[in-house]
């Protein structure tokens, strides 16, 4: 589905993905896991085209994306839960579920209801404003508003940062069922534990290259990654 060759992404002078190959195959869920400022988020951003692309290929479904329009991209089915939630503070909780779904307008109250299935706290809490969420409901509300655009594939940029253990649990919940449901998920996260459990396929990102790839199962089972991720649990 999405197919990454020798992708190289500066900024200035400064290189911060060095030529990494990677693919998500459909209907999976694939993690990049790595330390602060390995480049995982760039590498999102290149995908989307919120950052340019020094160098290499990103092909969806065989199609070229590099040089894409961001909506361009977004109209293809691919969506971005970018770190930091960045949902719109002043707005009502539904007012951010509809703008995330601006580029169609049909079948609203469909996705609405599913959204509201999966995170009931949502509906309970529709006329909110979003900045007064507490960070769990944000995140919640930053992956609802993604699903509205109802994407194939959904990039997420480490959902679990600085939330609660139980609420870590119930989004990798959320992302096992949409996945169960068919959505392809690119997943980013610091929680290698948690990451490596949920996907099918895992790379390992260190100063901008990829360092070491597998299983989840593999991954979680390596020694080298035990102790430079998993704090050797
Ligand atoms: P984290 O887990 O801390 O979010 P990351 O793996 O997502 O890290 P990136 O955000 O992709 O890392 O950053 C990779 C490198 O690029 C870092 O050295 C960072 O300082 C640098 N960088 C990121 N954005 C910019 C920018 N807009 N301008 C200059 N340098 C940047």
């Amino acid at each position: 589905m999405l197919r990454i060759n020798n992708l190289q992404v500066a900024y200035g002078g400064i290189e911060a993905v060095k030529g990494i190959d990677l693919e998500v195959p459909e209907g999976k869920i694939v993690t990049l896991i790595g330390a602060n400022g390995a480049g995982k988020s760039t590498t999102l951003r290149a995908i989307v085209n919120l950052v340019k692309s020094k160098a290499g290929s990103i092909t969806y479904n065989d199609d070229e994306l590099l040089g894409l329009d961001t909506t361009k991209i977004v109209d293809k089915g691919i969506t971005l839960v970018p770190e930091g939630r960045h949902v719109f503070p002043d707005l009502t909780v539904i007012e951010n579920l509809k703008i995330g779904a601006y580029m169609r307008k049909d079948r609203l109250d469909d996705d609405l209801k599913r959204i509201y299935g999966l995170f009931p706290r949502l509906e309970e809490r529709s006329w909110q404003p979003a900045g007064t969420l507490s960070g769990g409901e944000q995140q919640m509300l930053a992956v609802g508003r993604a699903m509205m655009s109802r994407p194939k594939l959904l990039m997420m940029d480490e959902p679990s940062l600085g939330l609660a253990p139980l609420i870590v649990q119930g989004i990798f919940d959320i992302i096992k069922t949409l996945n169960q449901e068919g959505m392809t998920i690119l997943l980013i996260e610091q929680n290698a534990n948690m990451a490596l459990k949920v996907a099918d396929y895992a790379y390992v990102l260190e100063t901008g290259k990829i360092t070491k790839q597998g299983t989840g199962h593999e991954l979680l089972a390596d020694e080298s990654i035990k102790e430079a991720y998993l704090g050797k649990s």
